[in-house]
This record gives structure tokens, sequence and C-alpha cells, in this order.
């Protein structure tokens, strides 16, 4: 059925997501082997996922490596290249279909078929400031300011990436349905992943 593919489709940003927490806390995991501090003021390698059905967010948020400014703008930094361009264009209109994702292939952008606004917060070892990355769907535009609070309370380390659901995607903010793809989607994670609702 297309309307199902196009749905099943699209919730492959929480496979993507958990990926790249999942990446950058094998990161710290390598860089603490030889520099126990690296752990300090946030010990525990992990991954939290809330649903927040009032607010229409999904977060993911990981104690990994986090993103210095520089990382943050090389790293997140792509939307203006032809293909992310491109794909945020497409995503606009279509509903995440199948032929989108196969074309572009999809990482951290795919956040993007699910939400019209994805904020991220993070912190590195390596930089003393919290940052706050911000980027609307249709805006091929992006933010970065310091951490006003306006991102969820502090991070000591790692990073949050909080998704404003497109409206015809909040039901994806329903902590069973969540808990269902975080299951379908993380059978080769490493780390513990914890799943948090702001409803109940
Ligand atoms: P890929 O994972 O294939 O490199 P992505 O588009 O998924 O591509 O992510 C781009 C980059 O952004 C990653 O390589 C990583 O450097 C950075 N990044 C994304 N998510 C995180 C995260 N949760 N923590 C630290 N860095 C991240
Ligand atoms: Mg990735």
């Amino acid at each position: 059925m297309i309307v199902n593919s196009l749905y099943s489709n699209r919730e492959v940003f929480l496979r993507e997501l958990i990926s790249n927490a999942s990446d950058a806390l094998d990161k710290l995991r390598f860089t603490s082997v030889t520099d126990q501090a690296a752990l300090k003021g946030r010990e525990d390698l992990e991954i939290l996922i809330k649903a927040d059905a009032e607010a229409n967010t999904i977060t993911i948020e990981d104690s990994g490596i986090g993103m210095s400014h520089e990382q943050l703008l090389s790293n997140l930094g792509t939307i203006a290249r032809s293909g992310t361009r491109k794909f945020m264009e497409a995503v606009q209109g279509a509903k995440g279909d199948t032929n989108l994702i196969g074309q572009f292939g999809v990482g951290f952008y795919s956040a993007f078929l699910v939400a019209d606004k994805v904020t991220v917060l993070t912190k590195s070892n390596d930089d003393a400031t919290t940052w706050i990355w911000s980027s609307n769907v249709g805006s091929h535009q992006f933010t970065v300011k310091p951490d006003d609070g306006s991102a969820g309370g502090p991070l000591v380390r790692g990073t949050r990436v909080i998704l404003h659901l497109k409206e015809d995607a909040q039901e994806l903010a329903d902590p069973v349905r969540l808990a269902r793809l975080i299951k379908q989607y993380s059978q080769f994670i490493q780390f513990p992943i914890k799943l948090y609702s702001a409803t109940k």
C-alpha cells in the first residue's frame, strides 16, 4: 500500500539519529581509553529518547563526543550544498517517499522527513561553549548560537537533537509507537537506550 510505504519509510529518521548517537558514543569511549578525564561530569554512555506529545517533539540525546563550533559547522553545515538542498526541497513536497530516500542516502538530514524544525544542542570537551544549531525545513539556512537555555536544560557533554514534528508526523510522539520503532532500529546498538514520555 502506497500510504503505508510512505509512512514506514520516513521512520528511518530514527535509525539515522540513533546511529549518529551511537557513533558519537563510540568516539567518546575510544577517547576515554587513553584519557579517563574525557568522561568527566557525565560518566554514563547512553542514548535518551523523549516523546512529548504536548509539545509535539521527539528528542534524541546522547552523552557522546559532542561537537565543537568548528565541527558543528563542518558536520551539519552542508545545508547549502546541492545534494542537501535538493533533498530539502524534495522533502517539503513528498512525505519521504522511497525514491527520495534511495536517491539521496540518508543521514542527519532525514530528520526533516518528520520535522519542520530541528534544533541541535551540542557540547564537546574541546569547546568551552555549548552550541545551539537550528534550521527550518524550507529555509536552506541554519543558525548557530551559544546555548541560551532555549533547547531544554544544560548539557554537560554530548548532543541533543530536538525534532519539532510536522503536523502529519505528530503521531510519532506516541511513546508506544516510538518504543516499537526503537526496538526495530536499535538491534545492533551497543549502548543503553532509555525512552521517556513527557505526558505519560
Ligand atoms: P554520517 O553519519 O554518515 O557521517 P550524517 O549526516 O548522519 O552522516 O552526520 C553528519 C556528521 O554530523 C557526522 O559524521 C558527525 O560528525 C556529525 N554528527 C551527527 N550527529 C551527531 C551526534 N549525535 N554527535 C556528534 N556528532 C554528530
Ligand atoms: Mg549518520
